[in-house]
């Protein structure tokens, strides 16, 4: 997409991105199409391409631009995948998965956030994304198995349901520790059950519900 932020946003690729190690060009090439100024509130538009998360409504974050491209390359996503999303926020990780996957199903638990997030997809076209409000520790049973699933919000364990909705060789994303800080846990499903591997700390804001946060 071209518009007043292209070279701003090619900046934040290089500078934030390349120089830190991300090396999957269709994840790059994602975070150069997704205008993620349209995600955040008009005030905060000239600071959207910066080095770090940005409020959102309801006292939520969209995460900084790295951490976004860290978690997708996670993932290793290749064009065909059905992903699932707990925490569509502002809709901005779900836009750029939406760019490197076939079908994103997202979940969001506050309704304001979901309203927001949909209307901007509808803005922008992007079809294969598909939205409820709901209690994301959960799943989404009716779509899955998924072949990777992203939690973009902090919980004290890997919700057992999610473990349940991914494929046998999927990858899963997910911040895993205390209210303050957590480790970002890349989860594969194998034949003889579950592999985890510790990335970053990370500090996501809380994943509230059933096998979350009370
Ligand atoms: N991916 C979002 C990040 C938003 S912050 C973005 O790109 O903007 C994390 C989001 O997770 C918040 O909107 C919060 O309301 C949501 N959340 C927390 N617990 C949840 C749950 N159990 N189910 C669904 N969404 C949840």
């Amino acid at each position: 997409m071209i518009d007043r932020f292209s070279t701003i946003r090619e900046r934040m690729v290089q500078e934030q991105l390349v120089s830190r190690g991300i090396t999957d060009e269709r994840v790059l090439d994602a975070m150069r199409a997704v205008p993620r100024h349209l995600f955040v509130d008009d005030a905060l538009q000239s600071r959207a391409y910066g080095d770090f998360p940005l409020p959102i409504a309801a006292g939520q974050t969209i995460s900084q631009p790295y951490i976004v491209a860290s978690m997708t390359q996670a993932l290793h996503l290749s064009g065909e995948e059905k992903v699932l999303e707990i925490g569509t926020g502002s809709g901005y990780q779900a836009a750029v998965l939406s760019r490197l996957c076939a079908q994103v199903y997202t979940v969001e638990r506050i309704n304001s956030l979901l309203a927001g997030a949909r209307k901007v997809f509808d803005t922008l076209n992007y079809f294969n994304i598909v939205s409820k409000l709901d209690d994301g520790t959960l799943g989404w049973p009716e779509h899955g198995p998924y072949d990777a699933i992203m939690v973009t919000a902090g919980g004290p364990a890997i919700p057992e349901p999610l473990v349940e909705q991914l494929v046998e060789g999927g990858r899963m994303v997910i911040p895993v520790g205390d209210q303050y800080l957590q480790t970002l846990e890349l989860v594969e499903k194998t034949a003889d059950g579950v592999k985890i591997m510790e990335l970053e700390r990370v500090r996501f804001v809380d994943l509230v519900g059933k096998h979350g946060w009370q």
